[in-house]
């Protein structure tokens, strides 16, 4: 709820604008969780409350710290699907990154969460709750925020842009501190586009070539990469912000000098930045491998030679599996699941 919303629930009482007020720097500045402990409201005021609404709809199923400061959050709503969020403390600022879905039906042949299925949207609570579980971990406040944990939030547009506006008009963050990573659904960038929130848009391009973002990414089929790079450059447009492309580098598929040749070639002359990720190990039946420091190296300064932005995301909490589904895949045991019907199929 934003304030408006708040200040409707408490009714016609004539401090209701005053009070919801209290309550939206209490629950969403200070990251507050206990009504009780709100002790400017009147009592009878805090047990109404406590009697009808739900500070924080999530629980902490997992918790888990990396030996580099990463914090790992696995949680549920009270249905039992779980979900993930983390906290990325830096050294000049702190990050979360928060997820959109439970499970993710984009079907990605590289990802954890793609290969565990779907199974619901988040709801904006969910999704702001997130952010303030950390933020109660945090002993510094959350600048900037990612939505890049699990499922496609243009997928579950409404509730993602509801998040985003809370996120800056309650809590207070810059819009330009909020990433948001897409798989590249056309329709869905326009619609965003229209929000004209200043927010910083992600494409996961992770090939150039649609043969292979083809045999990659299921989405190509519908939206290949001429199509979704246009409904980004006309994103960066629309909002004048430069807009990311994130890239995946997997062993002798995408990290090919070809491949960086065509992905200089679709970038140029735009503004924006392009993120190379190193593929971080999952099982796949394809068996997809990470390239070597060198080869990402020489990747890197095919682009660079031809005068692309280039960037590379800075990997943490790897001994806490931080990456994208794989916390959740191993709780759910999705993965031996998985491997378990591989088996019997190949017996
Ligand atoms: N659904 C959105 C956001 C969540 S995924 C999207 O796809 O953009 C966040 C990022 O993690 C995406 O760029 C995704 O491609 C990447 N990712 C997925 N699996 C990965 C893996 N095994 N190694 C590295 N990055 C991965
Ligand atoms: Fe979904 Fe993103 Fe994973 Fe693809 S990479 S399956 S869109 S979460």
């Amino acid at each position: 709820m934003d304030r408006d919303e708040l200040r409707q629930a408490l009714g016609d009482r004539p401090d209701a604008r005053m009070r919801a007020s209290q309550l939206a720097l209490h629950l969403y500045k200070r990251a507050e969780d206990d009504l009780s402990r709100l002790t400017d409201l009147p009592k009878s005021l805090r047990d109404e409350l406590l009697e009808r609404f739900r500070v924080q709809p999530l629980e902490i199923a997992t918790h888990r710290t990396s030996s580099d400061a990463v914090d790992k959050l696995l949680v549920h709503g009270g249905d039992g699907e779980v979900f993930e969020c983390v906290l990325l403390p830096y050294e000049d600022r702190i990050s979360c990154c928060i997820s959109s879905q439970v499970g993710c039906p984009m079907g990605c042949k590289f990802c954890a969460t793609g290969l565990g299925g779907f199974d619901r949207n988040l709801e904006p609570g969910e999704i702001v709750g997130q952010y303030l579980l950390l933020q109660r971990l945090s002993p510094k406040r959350i600048s900037h925020v990612v939505f890049m944990g699990m499922g496609e939030p243009l997928l579950n547009l409404r509730h993602v842009v509801k998040s985003l506006k809370l996120l800056q008009k309650e809590i207070g963050l810059s819009y330009r501190h909020i990433t948001v990573s897409t798989v590249g659904l056309v329709p869905q960038i326009y619609e965003l586009a229209k929000e004209k929130l200043p927010i910083q848009l992600a494409l996961s391009l992770h090939s150039a070539i649609d043969e292979v973002r083809d045999s990659l990414m299921p989405v190509n089929h519908k939206w290949p990469v001429e199509e979704v790079m246009k409904a980004m450059r006309d994103y960066g447009a629309a909002t004048g912000r430069k807009i990311t492309l994130e890239y995946l580098l997997i062993k002798g598929i995408t990290d090919t000098p070809a491949q960086a040749r065509e992905l200089a070639r679709v970038a140029y002359g735009a503004p924006l930045v392009v993120n190379l990720i190193p593929f971080n190990w999952v099982d796949t039946e394809q068996g997809f491998a990470r390239p070597e420091n060198e080869r990402v190296r020489a990747f890197r300064g095919i682009l660079e030679a031809k005068g692309i932005n280039v960037t590379q995301r800075i990997e943490r909490g790897h001994d806490i599996a931080a990456a994208c589904g794989q916390l959740a895949g191993q709780h759910r045991g999705r993965f031996a699941r998985r491997q378990l019907s591989a088996l019997r199929s190949a017996l």
